[in-house]
C-alpha cells in the first residue's frame, strides 16, 4: 500500500474544497495523477512540497487512474526558477510539454530524463537555451524533427528561409511557392546547431550564440503544427 516514487510535479490543479490533483512525471510510471487530501488547508504538512515544477520522493497508494498521495518531501525546489519570470515562463512550457507528450502508466526513462535535467540546467543556463534544446528534443524523439541539411523541396544547399508546413529549411526560389518565413544567416546557424545538438551538446551549443524567443518560437511552431497541441505557457510567454 505504500509506495514510493520520486517525481516531478507538472501541474497541481484544486480539487473539490482543499484537495489537489497531482499531473507528475515518474521515471517508473511515466505521467500520473495523484490526488493530494487537504493540501489547500493550511495546516496541510505537505502544502509546501506538492507545488508545480518541484522534484519530490513520495509516499502514495499506486492506483489507476488516480494514485492518493501519503506524504511528500522535497529533493529540489528550483527555488532559481521560481525567482524569475523567464525562468519559471520557460520551465513551465517545458512541464506543460512534458504531460502533453507522456502517456499515462507509462514509462518514458528519455523523457523523464531530460526533463529533470533542463529544470537542473536553469541553475547554469539561459532559460531560452534551454527551451530551445527541450523543444528540440522532443521533436526529435517524435520522430518530427526540422530538416536543416539543405532545401526540403528541391534538396539545395543554399538556404534562405525555414518553413513549418514543409518541414524545415528552403532554399530562395522554392520560398516562393511555399509558406515560410526569411532569417538571416546566423539565425539560421543557431537553428540548424539546436537541431542538430544532444542534451550532452548543451555547453557547446550555449557559446554559439544568442537564444531568443524568435528562436525559441520556431521550435515551438513546429511542435504545434506537427502535434495539434495548443500550450497556453507558450501564449504567456511570447508576450514577456
Ligand atoms: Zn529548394
Amino acid at each position: 500500500m505504500n509506495d514510493r516514487l520520486e517525481a516531478i510535479i507538472l501541474r497541481v490543479d484544486p480539487y473539490k474544497e482543499t484537495d489537489g490533483l497531482l499531473q507528475v512525471l515518474g521515471k517508473e510510471h511515466g505521467k500520473m495523477t495523484i490526488l493530494a487530501k487537504g493540501i489547500l488547508k493550511g495546516s496541510s504538512k505537505n502544502a509546501a512540497s506538492v507545488q508545480p515544477i518541484t522534484h519530490c520522493d513520495m509516499v502514495l497508494d499506486i492506483k489507476e487512474p488516480i494514485s492518493l498521495l501519503h506524504s511528500a518531501s522535497i529533493i529540489d525546489f528550483y527555488r532559481f526558477i521560481k525567482e524569475d519570470i523567464t525562468r519559471l515562463s520557460v520551465a513551465s512550457l517545458i512541464c506543460e510539454i512534458a504531460m502533453q507528450v507522456s502517456t499515462p502508466y507509462q514509462p518514458d526513462e528519455y523523457l523523464y530524463d531530460i526533463t529533470k535535467e533542463s529544470l537542473a540546467a536553469f541553475k547554469s543556463y539561459p532559460p531560452i537555451l534551454i527551451g530551445c534544446l527541450y523543444v528540440s528534443l522532443i521533436l526529435k524523439e517524435m520522430g518530427i524533427s526540422p530538416m536543416v541539411d539543405g532545401c526540403v523541396v528541391c534538396d539545395e544547399t543554399k538556404v534562405s528561409a525555414i518553413s513549418i508546413s514543409e518541414g524545415g529549411f528552403v532554399c530562395l526560389r522554392c520560398a516562393k511557392n511555399v509558406t515560410s518565413k526569411a532569417y538571416d544567416a546566423s539565425f539560421s546557424r543557431l537553428f540548424r546547431y539546436t537541431v542538430k545538438a544532444q542534451w550532452t551538446n548543451i555547453s557547446a551549443l550555449a557559446k554559439q550564440g544568442e537564444f531568443t524567443l524568435d528562436l525559441l518560437a520556431v521550435f515551438v511552431d513546429f511542435f504545434k503544427d506537427y502535434t495539434s497541441i495548443p500550450l497556453k505557457s507558450w501564449e504567456f510567454l511570447r508576450k514577456l
